[in-house]
């Protein structure tokens, strides 16, 4: 992407000081430097079952996967897949990845097997970590492959067990040298066009997105090491890897994981365990302030409620604040380019910021952040919506084998461009007003419109299609698309949403189908969403 900047780029910084981060180091090694001081605390409280494991147990565990994944065959820089429900062996898979020097690939295990091989074959990955429920969905393409399956629950045929890559020795491990520019962390996204591709984090990218968070002057500004952290977003998306599993570990707090969201089992759990932080999405919070129940818990020890990966509005906001008065509610703002984390809120420094309802925080130290005007690229200031970019370390190395794509998000000065229309105010807080980029956001999940049109335009009965969001209270937004059918074509409303519904996760589904004669297009053949959102808006 070119730059046509003026030296004179307005940049927007963190209200807090810069820090000195080691991010020269492997990941594992940075999130557990303060090992010798909470060896003995619980680090993984297992919602399921109850049971604690402690930080000692799992550094020891993960240690030991990386010694299973060698033994397993999977290289230095190797690719395995996990794809597996939030639990104990998800953490313990992603860590020993990271031991071994392994990359880890983070799937939805409700994938169908379309969706799967695709980001299986497109990484490289040599070995898959799932539950024999899903083993049927991913065997036919991994014998085909050479692919080990990994079971975490049971052992289907051809497969192994999870606690196979248990039976090591501290002898077993391999000797590994890792660059810190390695990527260890390879979550698939689509940024701000296209289909899915995968976004290479690095040791010291997710280290200094982590140091981010919770390091430095201001320690204890996010979590600290008496919290009890809710873990029910799913791990497989970066947010709840980074936000929650790796700052959690780096402070030595405990991790309270629940498999699933479901309402009632997570207030239990909530008030059983005395959880002090609750990361969540707007679709839970409006769950929650639903709930006849909610006031029948306690959940007064909760101290902090996160929500991100979606926009929250000030009503949703202020319901929540009813429902929970203790809780200090702060947004942030994350993309999986971005290492994910943007901007959080201050309001829990110990110099706290006022926050407004709305904003999404404001920038990370050791980062910069520039607003353009989408059109001239002229650097904007305050008060001035344009597109959000940011800088520094913590960002992705590049999209895997995709320089294209990636010359197209990460400009040559080291901006990357988020596709968000957003500005920032007079107090530093960051408001997103708009969505420059074709992603859809379904409850949080990424939906890729360019994933469905393909489908679409591959069915015999449909010449073109286009794919856009359509605003949903529930799920905040839902795919649907315009479809021009082949002459003399009657293919129906249902009968494209059952051929897409076969082939894609729930939340890809498309909710409506507009039957039109054509699709708007610029000359270069780029549909013009922005004309369908408008007409969208009419219908
Ligand atoms: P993902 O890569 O799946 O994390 O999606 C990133 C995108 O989600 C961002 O580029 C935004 O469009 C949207 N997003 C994330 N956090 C927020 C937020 N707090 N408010 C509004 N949109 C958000």
């Amino acid at each position: 992407m070119k730059s046509f900047l003026p030296p004179e780029a307005i940049i927007f910084r963190s209200k807090l000081p810069d820090i000195e981060i080691q991010n020269d180091q492997p990941l594992h090694t940075y999130c557990f430097e303060h090992l010798p001081d909470f060896a003995d605390r619980p680090c993984i409280i297992d919602g399921a079952t109850g049971e604690v494991h402690t930080y000692a147990d799992v550094h020891l565990a993960a240690r030991r996967v990386s010694a299973g994944l060698h033994r397993l065959g999977v290289g230095q820089g190797r690719v395995i897949l996990i794809l597996l429900r939030n639990s104990p062996e998800f953490v313990l898979a992603f860590l020993g990845a990271s031991f071994r020097g392994a990359v880890a690939t983070t799937a939805n295990p409700l994938y169908t097997p379309d969706e799967i091989h695709k980001q299986a074959a497109a990484s490289g990955a040599c070995l898959i970590i799932t539950e024999s429920t899903h083993v049927h969905k991913v065997r036919a393409f991994a014998a085909e492959r050479g692919i080990t399956i990994v079971c975490v629950d049971d052992t289907p045929e051809g497969c192994r067990h999870f606690s196979e890559l248990l039976q090591s020795n501290d002898s077993d491990l391999p000797d590994v040298e890792i660059n810190p520019d390695d990527v260890v962390a390879l979550p698939y996204s689509s940024g701000t066009t296209g289909l899915p591709k995968g976004v290479m984090l690095t040791h010291r990218g997710l280290i200094t997105s982590v140091a981010q968070q919770v390091d430095g002057d201001n320690p204890n500004l996010y979590y600290h090491k008496e919290d009890v952290i809710l873990c029910v977003l799913p791990l497989f998306h970066i947010y709840s890897l980074n936000s929650v599993l790796l700052c959690a570990l780096r402070v030595g707090a405990a991790l309270l994981i629940m498999r699933k969201f479901e309402v009632v089992a997570m207030l239990e759990l909530v008030q059983r365990f005395r959880v002090t932080i609750a990361p969540f999405v707007p679709p839970i919070v409006m769950e929650i302030t639903k709930s006849p129940v909610v006031d029948s818990y306690d959940l007064s020890s909760i101290r902090k409620v996160v929500s991100g990966a979606a926009p929250m509005g000030k009503e949703l906001e202020d319901k929540l604040r009813a429902k929970i008065p203790n809780a200090k509610l702060g947004q942030g703002y994350g993309m999986t380019e971005a290492g994910p984390v943007l901007a959080m809120n201050l309001a829990f420094a110990k110099e706290p910021s006022k926050t407004k309802s709305g904003a999404c925080g404001t920038v990370v130290r050791n980062a910069e952040m520039k607003i353009v005007d989408p059109e001239t690229r002229a650097s904007l200031g305050r008060n001035q919506p344009g597109e959000i970019c940011i800088k520094g370390a913590q960002i992705m190395k590049g999209y895997l084998n995709d320089p294209e794509a990636t010359k197209n998000t990460i400009d040559e000065e080291g901006w990357l461009h988020t596709g968000d229309i957003g500005y920032v105010d007079d107090d530093d807080e960051i408001f997103i007003v708009d969505r420059l980029k074709e992603l859809i956001k379904y409850k949080g999940f990424q939906v890729a419109p360019a994933e469905l049109e393909a489908m679409l335009i591959t069915h015999p009965n449909i010449v073109d299609a286009a794919v856009v969001p359509m605003k949903d209270e529930l799920a905040g937004e839902v795919p649907v698309a315009f479809v021009v059918r082949k002459t003399g074509s009657e293919i129906t409303e249902d009968e494209i949403k059952q051929y897409i519904s076969k082939k894609v996760v729930f939340y890809k589904r498309i909710n409506r189908v507009f039957f039109t004669d054509a699709i708007p297009k610029a000359p270069t053949g780029k549909i013009l969403r922005k004309d369908l959102r408008a007409k969208l808006a009419t219908i």
